[in-house]
C-alpha cells in the first residue's frame, strides 16, 4: 500500500463484521439493514434483468429514467431543481460519489475541512486525492454532539479548498440545524469554498429534527455537490447505487473521475431505483417511523445496560459513552464485547484523528429487526 494510504488497512466495518460472524454475535456494528427493501422494488430489478434492460453498459452518467427520478425527488422533497441531463450523476454508491468528488475537486496539498468524527471513507478519499484533512470536532453538549461554529471558521485557511459536510451525521446521529447550516453556507460563500455534502440519511430524521439540504441555502447551489444513496434510502446496501446532484461544471468534473473508477454503475438496479424514488411519500414515512421505533428500543436497552446514550436525531446509529460502565477505551471494549455479551459494535475512535477524543465513544446500529434489538439489549443488560 502506498504511503498516502498506509494508515488505511482494513476498514473497521469489515473487521467487526468478520468478528460478528466468527463469534456468532449480533452485529450492531456495520450499518446495513437485516431486512431488505420493498418487494416491488426487488421485482423491478428482476424485471429489468429479465427484459434485458441494463445488462450491458448503461450510459455513463446513469440511465435517463434514474436521473429524471433523482431530479424529481430533489424537487418534490426540497424544491431544488436540477436538470437530469447535466446536473445529475449516478454513482456506484455514495462511497464512489465521495471519492470521485474529492478526486475531481481537490488538488494535492489542498485542505479539506471535515466534521470529526468522520465516516471512514472521507479520510481515505481525501488522502487518495493528495489533500490534507482538517477535522473540526463535534463535541457532546446537552445530550448530542454539536458543531462549534467558531472552530469551523478557524479551521478555514488560505489553503482550504472545500468543506466536507455530513448531515444527518454518521456516527453521532446529529442533524445540523437551520442556523448551523446557514452559518456553514455563509462561511462557504465568504471564503469561496466548494462544499461536498453527504446526505445519505436524508430520510432518517426523528422527533423535531428536519433535514435541510445545504444546497438549498443562499449562494450554495452553485458550489455544492450533494450526495445520496439508494443503499440507505431503500435498504439495498448491496446494490451500490448512489448519486450526485450539482451544477453542470461540478457534475462534469465528478463524472470525469467516475469514468475511470467504475466507468458506469450497475444497470438493472438503476431501473429499480428509478421506480423506488417514485414511491409515494407513505413509503418514506413508514421507513422513517420503523427506524424511529427501533431507535427507541435500542436507546432504552443501552440506557438500562448503563451506557450514556446520545439519542440520535437522525441516521440509524446510536453513539454511546462507555465511561459510566467503568470503561474508557472503546477499542478494547468493542474487541471484548463479543465474548462478554455476544454483540458487536464500532469504536468511534476510528472516526477521529484525535483518537483520545474518540476513545470513550462506541456506536451501535439499530437498522435491525426489533426482536434482534431486544435480544441485543437483553444481552448487554446481562453483561
Ligand atoms: N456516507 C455515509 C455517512 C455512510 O454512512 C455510508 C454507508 N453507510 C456511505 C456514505 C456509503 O454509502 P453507499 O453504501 O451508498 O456507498
Ligand atoms: N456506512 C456503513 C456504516 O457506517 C458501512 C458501510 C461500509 O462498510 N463501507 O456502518
Amino acid at each position: 500500500l502506498n504511503r498516502r494510504l498506509a494508515e488505511f488497512g482494513t476498514t473497521i466495518f469489515a473487521e467487526m463484521s468478520a468478528l460478528a460472524l466468527s463469534t456468532g454475535s449480533i452485529n450492531l456494528g456495520q450499518g446495513f439493514p437485516d431486512t431488505d427493501g420493498p418487494e416491488e422494488v426487488r421485482e423491478a430489478a428482476v424485471r429489468a434483468l429479465r427484459d434485458g434492460r441494463g445488462n450491458q453498459y448503461p450510459p455513463g452518467p446513469g440511465i435517463p429514467e434514474l436521473r429524471t427520478a433523482i431530479a424529481a425527488h430533489q424537487q418534490r422533497r426540497y424544491g431544488l431543481s436540477y436538470d437530469p441531463d447535466t446536473e445529475v450523476l449516478v454513482t456506484a454508491g455514495a462511497t464512489e460519489a465521495i471519492a470521485a468528488a474529492l478526486l475531481a475537486l481537490v488538488e494535492p496539498g489542498d485542505e479539506v475541512v471535515a466534521l470529526e468524527p468522520y465516516y471512514d471513507s472521507y479520510a481515505a478519499s481525501i488522502a487518495m486525492a493528495g489533500g490534507t484533512r482538517v477535522p473540526v470536532t463535534l463535541r457532546p453538549h446537552d445530550g448530542s454532539f454539536r458543531l462549534d461554529l467558531d472552530e469551523l471558521r478557524a479551521a478555514v485557511t488560505g489553503r482550504t479548498r472545500l468543506l466536507l459536510i455530513n448531515t444527518p451525521h454518521n456516527p453521532t446521529g446529529t442533524v445540523l440545524t437551520r442556523a448551523e447550516l446557514a452559518a456553514i453556507a455563509e462561511l462557504a460563500v465568504e471564503r469561496d469554498l466548494l462544499v461536498v455534502t453527504d446526505e445519505v440519511y436524508e430520510h432518517l430524521v426523528f422527533d423535531d429534527a428536519v433535514h435541510l439540504p445545504l444546497a438549498s441555502f443562499p449562494g450554495m447551489r452553485e458550489r455544492t455537490v450533494t450526495i445520496g444513496s439508494a443503499g440507505k434510502t431503500f435498504s439495498f446496501t448491496g446494490w451500490k447505487v448512489g448519486w450526485v446532484t450539482a451544477v453542470p461544471e461540478l457534475v462534469s468534473a465528478v463524472r470525469s473521475v467516475k469514468q475511470f473508477l467504475t466507468y458506469v454503475s450497475s444497470g438493472p438496479f438503476q431501473y429499480a431505483v428509478a421506480e423506488a424514488l417514485a414511491l409515494p411519500d407513505a413509503y418514506f414515512e413508514e421507513f422513517r417511523r420503523s427506524m424511529l421505533a427501533r431507535r427507541d428500543i435500542l436507546a432504552q436497552g443501552l440506557t438500562e445496560a448503563g451506557f450514556e446514550v446520545f439519542r440520535p436525531a437522525g441516521t440509524y446509529f446510536i453513539t454511546t459513552d462507555i465511561r459510566p460502565l467503568g470503561e474508557k477505551d472503546g477499542f478494547a471494549f468493542c474487541r471484548s464485547l463479543p465474548d462478554r455479551a455476544g454483540v458487536v459494535a464500532i469504536p468511534n475512535a476510528v472516526f477521529y484523528d484525535d483518537r483520545e477524543a474518540g476513545a470513550p465513544f462506541v456506536r451501535f446500529a439499530f437498522c435491525k429487526r426489533e426482536d434482534v434489538l431486544r435480544e441485543a439489549a437483553e444481552r448487554l443488560r446481562a453483561m
